[in-house]
């Protein structure tokens, strides 16, 4: 079986440009110009970066201060005539949008530039485009529905693949969904960028954006197959302590055949999650046998050694427990699954025992 860490990344901020038309030819045009652009500020989400200039000109205007100055701004600018030239030449990678009326004169020389081919022209008067085939020109009247798609956003990312297992990921807007195999899913992300730790090959990332699918396929970062201590020990996630007599609660189960309620009056036998379901308790969802760890769900890490006995949360619904050996997390219940080469697929095997030892000293419970 194959194993790696696979990451996907999304560039965090894009770059949005937006090129007002301030020539003679949008002169009477001009107010419509300007509310267009006010509305692509106030709509632009918040982590894009925004730059504005005027046609002809490459000096780069501070938005900060539109409403205030675009007046004398366009004055400035009201002579220079219709060149994108100046802007494009000192832009690699944007959303481009270019607000006016009347013809541009250099479009030709871009035509066959990759980059620029979104470049979005919002013709309020007559078309600065012509017969020149560069991006895409629209009227006023639909820019409300390019304004949802100007930014092209993700709506969703599915990421997959043969046999795809992971058993560690870093973002926990992700999560496990069974459709033909293991996916991990998320939406309405402000933030897809995942780092993963998996079983599989040909692992994909589907984004559905607002515009079209993409699929991108994630290779795999670092030379050397995941391990589950160092993934456990340098996660961002801090070591907490147990106290003293969960201490000796932990060390007197690890080595029992039974393991059972640590309050004396009740001796109940736990079994699989650490928590006692004896209705004596009066607690709803179980007495905690681990005060320090009420608040947690799902699967934790111990970490037993001269210095006491420790625990921290792990962030994913499974965990890789032995080689080719998985828990996963559902529902309250942890089951162990193991890849079946004869059948190519993960198969349940049993239930978690309340702690499963990993090599080392570390052992995984689920809480
Ligand atoms: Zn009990």
């Amino acid at each position: 079986m194959e194993e790696q860490f696979v990451e996907f990344s999304v560039p965090k901020s894009e770059n949005i440009v937006v090129v007002l038309d301030a020539s003679e030819s949008a002169e009477q045009f001009w107010p419509t110009i300007v509310d267009l652009a006010k509305k692509i500020f106030q709509n632009t989400p918040a982590g894009i970066e925004k730059k504005l200039f005027f046609l002809s000109n490459p000096q780069e205007y501070n938005i900060d201060n539109f409403e205030e100055n675009v007046g004398s701004w366009r004055k400035n600018n009201n002579k220079k005539g219709s060149f994108i030239s100046p802007i494009l030449n000192q832009i690699t990678q944007a959303t481009i949008v270019v607000i006016g009326s009347g013809i541009i004169y250099d479009l030709e020389d871009w035509k066959i530039h990759p980059s620029f081919q979104n470049i979005v022209f919002i013709n309020v008067g007559n078309s600065m485009r012509g017969n020149v085939e560069l991006g895409t020109e629209i009227e006023k009247d639909d820019f409300d529905d390019q304004l949802l798609q100007l930014h092209n956003r993700i709506l969703s990312v599915k990421i997959t693949g043969l046999d795809f297992f992971p058993y560690y990921w870093d973002n926990p807007g992700y999560s496990i969904i069974d459709e033909d195999g293991i996916s991990l899913i998320s939406s309405n992300l402000e933030d897809y960028s995942i780092k993963i730790a998996a079983y599989g090959r040909n692992i994909t990332a589907t984004m559905e954006k607002t515009e079209k699918q993409e699929v991108n396929s994630l290779s795999h970062t670092g030379t050397h197959t995941p391990d589950i201590i160092q993934i456990i020990e340098h996660n961002n996630i801090k070591w907490e302590k147990l106290e003293r007599d969960e201490m000796e609660t932990f060390r007197k189960h690890i080595v029992s055949d039974i393991i059972r309620c640590p309050d004396p009056s009740c001796e109940n036998e736990i079994t699989g999650l650490l928590r006692c379901d004896n209705p004596k308790h009066g607690k709803l969802l179980g007495f905690p046998i681990y005060p320090s760890l009420k608040n947690y769900k799902g699967f934790v890490i111990f970490k037993d050694n001269s210095q006491g006995v420790f625990f921290k949360h792990y962030p994913s619904e499974i965990v890789k427990i032995d080689e080719e050996k998985v828990a996963r997390s559902k529902k309250s219940k942890a089951t162990v699954l193991h890849y079946e080469p004869n059948m190519k697929k993960w198969v349940e095997q049993d239930d978690l025992k309340p702690y499963h030892p990993l090599k080392g000293g570390y052992y995984v419970s689920l809480i």
